[in-house]
């Protein structure tokens, strides 16, 4: 029976290469390793090239040597901090870095945490803001029992906020962002705040423009408004993709800690930290701002220390990767990477925009990201979606979706420029999609049936 599963018989030749790869229940003996690898290996090979994946902001490629690094890393477990002492203090050294570059007023009172990304860090978020408040409330005299606590954030959100409110039931109050206003609306948004606000939420980076909310006015309106009231507000970054591009391209930009009621920021370390997905980072300003409720402590080196996150075990080796990056690039590669990045977005932008036939969202300046959508005058018979599909033939995901609630019948298309998008690719991308055009314009389209609408749009 197992004659047909030794090392010496060529893959293609086996028995197992003739069956499906994907069962549905454990075969009774083992394959060998070789044919295992080989054929699991080539089921996941038609997922798309990931150089040509325009559609995410996850890193698709790292150096060898932190893959490797990664790699030899995977079995230490970041929570086991006692086991792991060595792996604890580059975490901590990760916190240290990130609160410098964003700039926190004091440095020994920050506190802050791995995650698995972004999600995870802002649920921590949301939760430190909402015991905060229910405490502060319960202080001022409210029966907290009585009221729901909400969340303030502009209708271009991440699902995750939204996931955080269902989970923990808070009101999700969001202020509408319409034509005029393709981000939070600082004239509006104290309309939305009452007694029961945990917090506002601002963006750096709206997942689907790529556009930065006002956080420097926002700052000025929280303060203005905690000037009259004992009720006091806080707000939170979410610098998902922002966090850790702008502190490198634009440090003069005030987002950050230097803004005084900025208490928390979080970002994705798969995203601008240039790290392979599975890592997220939080840092509060200044520990009063993470109620104790919150703070665990795990056994580390005879003594324990503080944690804070909601999972338990996992890798380190991503928290290791960012390490890497960290120690390895400096602020100037970082930089460099960075500007480089941007600068291809730029071009690729101008093309496009040459084009006259799009109505450019964003054009790379704020994070590189080219977001676009048809104008409306153009005579064109074809859609961004079949522009999607053209542009996927040629091996190029780049995803068109309807932006969120008041503004969903814009549909637009956003390219997401990384890393390992180089310049070179950068102009075989422009070449491929000028034809992709030229060959809609010929085309006999097939009409595509009219989509049903997707409230969460693109969400990565
Ligand atoms: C990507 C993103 C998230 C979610 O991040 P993950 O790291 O994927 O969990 C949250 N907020 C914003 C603004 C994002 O762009």
């Amino acid at each position: 029976m197992l004659k047909n599963n030794n090392q010496d018989i060529p893959v293609f030749g086996s028995l197992f290469s003739d069956e499906e790869v994907l069962l549905s229940s454990l075969r009774t003996e083992p394959i060998s390793s070789n044919i295992a690898y080989r054929l699991l290996k080539d089921q996941l090979i038609d997922e798309g090239n990931a150089r040509q994946n325009l559609a995410t902001f996850c890193q698709t490629y790292m150096e060898p040597e932190a893959s490797l690094l990664m790699s030899e890393t995977m079995e230490k477990n970041a929570i086991d901090k006692s086991e792991y002492p060595q792996t604890a203090e580059v975490e901590k050294a990760c916190v240290a870095i990130l609160s410098d570059l964003w700039q926190a007023p004091d440095k020994l009172h920050t506190i802050g945490t791995s995650t698995v990304g972004s999600s995870e860090a802002c649920m921590l978020a949301g939760l430190a803001m909402k015991f905060r408040w229910r405490k502060l409330a319960a202080e001022r005299g409210i029966d907290v029992k009585m009221c729901q606590p909400n969340l303030v954030i502009s209708s271009g959100y991440q699902v995750c906020w939204e996931k955080f409110c269902v989970y923990w039931d808070v009101e999700l109050r969001e202020v509408p962002m319409d034509k005029t206003h393709l981000n939070l609306d600082t004239d509006r948004v104290l309309d939305y705040v009452d007694e029961n606000t945990i917090g506002i939420v601002g963006i750096l980076g709206i997942t689907y423009t790529g556009k930065f909310d006002d956080i420097l006015k926002l700052d000025s309106i929280v303060s203005e408004y905690n000037q009259h009231n004992t009720h006091q507000l806080v707000i939170h970054v979410d610098a998902a993709s922002g966090g850790m591009f702008t502190p490198f391209v634009e440090p003069d930009r005030l987002w950050d800690f230097r803004l005084e009621n900025v208490v928390s920021i979080n970002t994705s370390g798969h995203k601008y930290g240039l790290v392979y997905p599975g890592v997220g980072w939080i840092i509060w300003r200044d520990k009063k701002y993470l109620p104790e409720e919150l703070i665990f402590e795990v056994s580390y080196l005879g003594g324990s220390m503080p944690t804070m996150a909601i999972n338990f075990s996992r890798s380190a080796s991503q928290i290791i990767g960012q390490y890497y990056n960290f120690y390895r690039f400096g602020f100037n590669g970082y930089l460099d990477i960075h500007l480089r990045t941007q600068e291809v977005a730029k071009d690729i932008a101008s093309a496009i925009e040459e084009t006259q036939l799009f109505e450019m969202y964003n054009t790379g300046e704020t994070i590189p990201i080219v977001c676009y959508a048809l104008k409306k005058d153009t005579g064109i018979q074809w859609t961004l979606y079949d522009l999607a599909d053209r542009l996927q033939m040629r091996g190029w995901q780049v995803p068109a979706y309807p932006l969120p609630k008041n503004l969903d019948d814009i549909v637009v298309q956003r390219i997401v420029c990384r890393a390992d998008l180089g310049k070179n690719r950068g102009i075989a991308f422009i070449n491929d999609f000028k034809e992709c055009i030229e060959e809609l314009n010929q085309a006999h389209i097939l009409f595509h049936d009219k989509r049903n609408k997707d409230t969460y749009g693109f969400t990565h």
